[in-house]
């Protein structure tokens, strides 16, 4: 029986990653409609660089180049419930290193919005919320104000060391500070929510 042509792209076997699979095309497009448009999550081979040298990997339950396979497969389910979406960091070493162009960062924070969107809530999305209404609130962040917010008393008591050595060494201050222009800040805040 004849087997069906593989396609090869620069040498590489375009649709290595999913022999046996079928790529959901819909979901790889709204996930690129959502903010990944310079991703080109088709072109993954799972080669695993990214993974490799992801600064935060320790911290998930799911692998950038995982991601991007479940991304490709549509399971969306597996990847909306991933802490990998949270864990993230932004740090951009996967897109640098990717040799396929795939922009796992990208892909990531086009989900975690999509997440967002859908009302997925988690710890990760609590932290963040409080964190932007302090924002909002001073302009600037008060890190005990978050601390106490996010995790009560009972953060506030476990960090209470750490927070004396930061303060000590000037890296933290033990009242809120406040910035020069309020008003400027908080219209641009608007405009930003708006785009
Ligand atoms: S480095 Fe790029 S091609 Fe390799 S697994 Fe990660 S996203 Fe896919
Ligand atoms: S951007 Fe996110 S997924 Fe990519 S290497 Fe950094 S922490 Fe890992």
């Amino acid at each position: 029986m004849a087997t069906k042509a593989k396609k090869f792209v620069f040498g590489l076997k375009a649709d290595r990653q999913l022999d046996g699979d079928k790529m959901n095309s819909d979901f790889v497009k709204k996930v690129v409609a959502e903010g990944g448009k310079g991703a080109v999550i088709a072109a993954c081979m799972q080669c695993g660089t990214c993974s490799g040298g992801c600064t935060n990997i320790d911290q998930m339950d799911m692998s950038p180049r995982t991601l991007i396979l479940m991304t490709q497969r549509g399971e969306w389910e597996k990847v909306l419930k991933s802490n990998a979406l949270w864990m993230c960091s932004s740090c951009y070493i996967c897109t640098s290193r990717c040799p396929r162009g795939v922009r796992p960062s990208d892909v990531i924070e086009a989900v975690k919005a999509i997440a967002i969107r859908e009302g997925i809530e988690n710890n990760s999305t609590r932290f963040n919320q409080i964190f932007v209404e302090l924002v909002q609130k001073r302009g600037i962040l008060f890190e005990p104000e978050l601390m106490q917010k996010y995790g009560g008393l009972q953060a506030m008591i476990d960090q209470a060391e750490l927070g004396i050595k930061l303060t000590l060494k000037g890296k933290m201050s033990p009242f809120p500070a406040k910035i020069k222009d309020p008003k400027t800040f908080s219209e641009a805040l608007e405009e930003a929510k708006q785009s």
